[in-house]
């Protein structure tokens, strides 16, 4: 079998693309445009992108040099990662344009994250519309998340009007990474309590009981919880009026603020673990302070986290550690769990520290926890969400 699915995930200013076998789970190409809009944008080797169309097209044009012409790839879906799908839109959903409608009444709730993937779908849809597309939903694992989990504790007629609620995001990975760890233990998916903690530019911690989560740390928006790359995670709302009020700043202005300067770049002056690393060691005092404070608030947090996720599960089985920081940050997940041991969570050190790749345990052999580092892929998990739709209408392919 060598069918395919184009996995697109379009954000304001790039389009992340794959092409994988759901099948095999073989990654065929894949590949990003960025800085899309800006001048002197592209992708490898192109000039200057002025929009999602022309995105698009160097796409294409990336595969054909990379010798994969459409023809050859047998596409039979493009997936589309769309990161806030409301409170109706959660199962992975054949795009038509009563969806875009939808989708498009939907937009208020992900300002920022939304309106790009639509643009996309849009933009995809013409250039391949024979294919069926199919959009699956960041919010989509946390559907069912408990109401105590789910509600925020504001006036229930507004949150009710307005569909206010915890939605979570992420999901995608989440439960990727959860079933991957049931796969890795060779322990039945029901049967576990997991902690798992999505450590990349964005950053959420999860909860999961059998399979099906029971906490999560963003919310209405992917601003709540865990300090990230840029976003804050979780302040005093007090804090947004305050600025609004006393500081003359707009919501944009906040918005903007609490979304690209704040998090880990906001304190530290850098988004980039790998380079935090290098300015805590730095010969300046101002820039070592600034970047050590930042780490430190990272995992201050991290931490609180984690004791609230182990509170809500009574014990875990299973704590996993996925994307770019928790594959690759030795140091923050050692400082992460350093002193749990009484919780049944303890690493081990020579695990931890090896450079190796794929998925892992790095928790001593019988430790009560097992802590595990797993890769993400999203794009996987995208793509086998779209066979699933699309199982009986593809056949074996
Ligand atoms: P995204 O949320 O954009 O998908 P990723 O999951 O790819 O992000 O994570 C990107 C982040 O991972 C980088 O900003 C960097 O902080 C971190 N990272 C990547 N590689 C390493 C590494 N070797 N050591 C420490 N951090 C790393």
């Amino acid at each position: 079998m060598t069918r395919s699915v184009l996995v697109l995930n379009s954000g304001s200013s790039s389009v992340k693309y794959a092409v994988v076998n759901p099948d095999s789970g073989v990654l065929v190409a894949d590949g990003i445009v960025e800085r899309i809009g800006e001048s002197g944008g592209g992708g490898s080797g192109s000039a200057g992108v002025a929009d999602h169309a022309e995105a698009m097209q160097v796409v294409f044009d990336s595969l054909a040099a990379d010798g994969h012409g459409l023809d050859d790839l047998d596409l039979v879906a493009v997936g589309h990662r769309v990161v806030h799908g409301g409170p109706d839109l959660y199962r992975p959903t054949v795009i038509d344009d009563a969806a875009i409608a939808r989708l498009k009444e939907l937009s208020p709730l992900a300002p920022l994250h939304n309106p790009p993937a639509i643009q996309g779908i849009e933009v995809a849809r013409a250039a391949l519309p024979d294919l069926p597309h199919i959009a699956v939903f960041d919010t989509a694992f946390f559907h069912d998340l408990p109401p105590a989990a789910a509600t925020y504790a504001i006036d229930a007629e507004v949150a009710q009007s307005r569909h206010i609620r915890r939605y979570g995001f992420h999901g995608t990975s989440h439960q990727y990474v959860s079933e991957q760890a049931a796969v890795f233990l060779d322990a039945p998916l029901e049967s576990l309590s997991q902690i798992v903690l999505h450590l990349g530019n964005g950053a959420s911690a999860s909860a999961i009981v059998g399979g099906r989560p029971v906490e999560t740390s963003m919310g209405l928006t992917p601003m709540e919880g865990l300090v990230m790359g840029t976003r804050s995670g979780d302040v005093d709302p007090g804090l947004i009026f305050y600025l609004w009020r006393e500081a003359g700043m707009s919501v944009e202005d906040i918005e903007s603020m609490l979304n690209r300067r704040s998090g880990v770049r906001g304190l530290g002056g850098e988004v980039d673990f790998r380079v935090l690393h290098q300015l805590m060691g730095s010969e300046s005092e101002k820039e070592r302070a600034a970047a050590q404070l930042a780490y430190d608030v990272y995992i201050h947090r991290l931490r609180k986290y984690i004791g609230a996720y182990l509170a809500v599960l009574g014990s875990a089985d299973v704590l996993t550690f996925t994307a770019g920081v928790g594959e690759n940050d030795a140091a923050v997940r050692r400082d992460a769990l350093s002193g749990l041991t009484a919780f049944g969570i303890e690493l081990d050190e020579h695990l931890n520290d090896s450079p190796a790749r794929g998925a892992r345990r790095i928790s001593p052999d019988g430790a009560p926890t097992t802590v595990l580092v797993i890769p993400t892929d999203e794009e996987l998990a995208i793509a086998r969400a779209c066979a699933g739709v699309l199982g009986g209408r593809l056949g074996d392919g």
